[in-house]
Formats: C-alpha cells, sequence, structure tokens
C-alpha cells in the first residue's frame, strides 16, 4: 500500500487508505455525486448510499440506524458527544460536573476545558493506575447527583492501554449519566458492541482504519438528548448540519466492516509482530520501560520510555534513518513539552521527555521490525544528553 522506501511506523496517527477502500468512494465522487438532502432522481441516490453506509456502522457497533450521526472527523465527534450532551443536560437537569479520565485525547480534555472556562462547567478527573486506566469503582465514588457526563476513552492513542469500557459502562447506566467513550482507537482493532458497553455515547472516524481522513461518526443511543454543536439546515436530524461527504461516508463505513471482518486475522498476525518488537527493545536497550499495558493493549501498539533520552532529537535520527515514528500523539510532536498522558501515569519528567511510539499496521513486516531493531538501541545511545 505504502509506495516509497520510508518504514511507516506511525499507525496510530494516520493509515493509508485500503484499495477495497478507494473503489468504494470512487463512483461517489462524479458518477453518483447528488447531494442526499435533495428530493430529485440524483439526491435519491446520494441518499439510498448515506443511509447504506449508516447502517453498515450501526451493524458493526450492534446499534439502531438511527442512533448514528456522522460528522466530519473524530475531533468533531467528540467535540458533539462532550458538548453537546453537557448542554443538554445542564438545560434538563441543571448538572454542572463533566468527569473525565486525565488520559484522554485533546479532542475530549480540551473540550471540557473550554466548557468549565466559558460555560461554567466543573471538570474533574478520575484517577489513572500506572498504566492510564480507569478503575470502575473509582467511577461509582467520583459521580455525583450533578455529574452531566462521563467521559473515558476506549483504547489510548498513546500508550495503547484498553479501558474496561464494559465496567465503566454499568456503573453510569446504574447512576443514569450518560456515558461517552472516545473508541477512535479502539474500533480498529476491538469488537465494537454499545449494547453490551451499556454505552450512550461512541466516537469513531475514517483514517485511524484504512479509511479515508475527514469523517467520523457519532452514536447517540436512541433517547440521549444532545445539543447541536453545528447549526445550519436539517442533517442529521438536526444534530449536525452541513452538506454529507458522501464518499468519505462510504469509504468509513467499508473500512469499518472490513476491521470488524477482518478483526482476529488482522489482531492475531500484529499481536506476533508487537510481541516480538516489545521483547526485543526492552531487551536491547538499557534504561528504558514500556508504557501503557504490557497485555491489555492495542494489538498493534507499542510505546516506551528511555532514561535520559531526548525524544525529539531520537525521532529525527529515526526519521533520517527512513522509519517514521511518533513520540505521542501527533499533534504534539516538534514541541519539547513532555506529554499530559505520560505525565498523568507517573512517569517522572526526565523519563516522560524521552518517549517514543511506534504503531504497526498491515504493512508492516518482520524484515521492517528487524531492520528497526537493528538501528534503535544505537540511536537511542546518540540521543542520550
Ligand atoms: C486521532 C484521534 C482522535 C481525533 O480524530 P480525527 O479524525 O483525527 O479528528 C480522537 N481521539 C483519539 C483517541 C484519536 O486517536
Amino acid at each position: 500500500m505504502i509506495p516509497n522506501k520510508n518504514v511507516y511506523l506511525d499507525y496510530a496517527a494516520t493509515t493509508p487508505v485500503d484499495p477495497r477502500v478507494i473503489a468504494k468512494m470512487l463512483p461517489y465522487f462524479s458518477e453518483v455525486f447528488g447531494n442526499p438532502s435533495s428530493v430529485h432522481f440524483y439526491g435519491q441516490q446520494a441518499e439510498a448510499a448515506l443511509e447504506h453506509a449508516r447502517k453498515i456502522i450501526a451493524d458493526a457497533i450492534q446499534a439502531r440506524q438511527d442512533e448514528i450521526i456522522f460528522t466530519g472527523c473524530g475531533t468533531e465527534s467528540d467535540n458533539l458527544a462532550v458538548r453537546g450532551v453537557a448542554l443538554a443536560r445542564r438545560k434538563e437537569q441543571g448538572t454542572s460536573q463533566i468527569l473525565i479520565s486525565p488520559v484522554e485525547h485533546y479532542a475530549v480534555s480540551h473540550t471540557a476545558n473550554q466548557l468549565a472556562d466559558e460555560f461554567g462547567f466543573k471538570v474533574d478527573y478520575l484517577p489513572v493506575d500506572k498504566y492510564g486506566r480507569v478503575d470502575p469503582a473509582d467511577v461509582e465514588a467520583y459521580l455525583q447527583p450533578n455529574t452531566a457526563l462521563v467521559s473515558v476513552v476506549y483504547a489510548n492513542n498513546e500508550i495503547g492501554s484498553i479501558n474496561p469500557i464494559s465496567e465503566i459502562g454499568k456503573v453510569c447506566r446504574k447512576h443514569n449519566v450518560p456515558f461517552h467513550t472516545d473508541a477512535v482507537q479502539g474500533a480498529a482493532y476491538l469488537l465494537m458492541n454499545v449494547t453490551r458497553d451499556q454505552v450512550d455515547l461512541l466516537s469513531i472516524c475514517g483514517h485511524k482504519l484504512y479509511g479515508p481522513k475527514g469523517v467520523g461518526a457519532l452514536y447517540v443511543r436512541h433517547g440521549q438528548t444532545i445539543h447541536p454543536v453545528q447549526t445550519g439546515g436539517k442533517q442529521e436530524i438536526g444534530i449536525r448540519a452541513g452538506t454529507h461527504n458522501v464518499p468519505n461516508i462510504v469509504g468509513m463505513a467499508e473500512a469499518l466492516l472490513l476491521a470488524q471482518v477482518e478483526l482476529s486475522e488482522r489482531t492475531r498476525k500484529l499481536t506476533e509482530i508487537r510481541d516480538y518488537l516489545i521483547k526485543n527493545v526492552l531487551e536491547k536497550i538499557p534504561e528504558c520501560h514500556l508504557t501503557g499495558h504490557p497485555s491489555i493493549r492495542l494489538p498493534n501498539h507499542a510505546s516506551f520510555v528511555f532514561g535520559g533520552v531526548d525524544g525529539n532529537h531520537l525521532l529525527m535520527m529515526l526519521d533520517m534513518a527512513g522509519f517514521s515514528c511518533s513520540s505521542g500523539s501527533a499533534c504534539k510532536s516538534g514541541s519539547p513539552k513532555p506529554s499530559d498522558i505520560l505525565l498523568a501515569i507517573g512517569i517522572p519528567l526526565n523519563w516522560a521527555l524521552g518517549s517514543l511510539r511506534v504503531t504497526l499496521g498491515l504493512d508492516t513486516t518482520m524484515e521492517q521490525i528487524d531492520s528497526f531493531l537493528q538501528v534503535l538501541p544505537k540511536l537511542v545511545e546518540k540521543a542520550k544528553k
């Protein structure tokens, strides 16, 4: 899929689009180009494609078709969930506490912060263990009569740990508090089931699972009230206005379908390579720790911290050697600030500055990892200050 000679090891930042997905999308750029909101033939054709995509996504996560809202990206899904539910709950019940984990993606945490700074909400943070996981008993302890919404990431983008989502969902349902989970990373490798997990809102996007960039979806459980955050026309039952990006929506649906159908095969292949990578990095490199849970983690995800290493320098040297990795979430690369997520799980500052995230994908081979393992120890040594 990737035509150049550099080795891409940053699949948590984004993935290439699967050729099977591109083939599904192509007719919707020029043949079936209508606006799904138009009443005529062209509009009906586009609307049929839109609703078919909605059904595929609903089926994949065990939801109803009318519970899927299309958005412009994963970030927008998170914004809509957090802001839309916080505003609706305050209007209906006067609640104003937002309960999130300290290891959320900025799409959730910065939205919650804005609600606190500008709209009078209060954000409280759930504790996490050293792997960045939330204990459902803590959710129970932190819930208040005043809680508007709980949001906990399904699988962490930076350290790969998977949260006990169905146990957290059970606690929230018992107390009748809406529960949102950011499954943007999780949906690529975990079986989503909003009924089993008792989730009220769930975010996904296309480009983390071999679909296109610039498209997302939010599951909103039937009966859950939510305020629109993008106002305009009547699209998406008035919750998300704007003409639909039909090719991208069709592509995201196909990508999610393939991810779920091929889940066990992809997981088996990637877990083997990931475990080989982790074992060798820990063996070959002194002063090195795995971050995130050793086994309850995404099958394609390996993340480390190295003592006394400048992580950005290491990334640049890896890039020059032909390996594209990340030091944490993609948006932070290039800035010398340590990751908030690593600090939240108790990693000391001088270690947190030496972080490396290696995320594998469908094109990753053992040979690539072997050549990576050839150069990494030398470059880590060089990057020691
Ligand atoms: C990538 C990512 C997002 C943002 O999705 P975009 O489609 O890039 O806006 C949100 N949450 C997590 C966990 C992510 O990994």
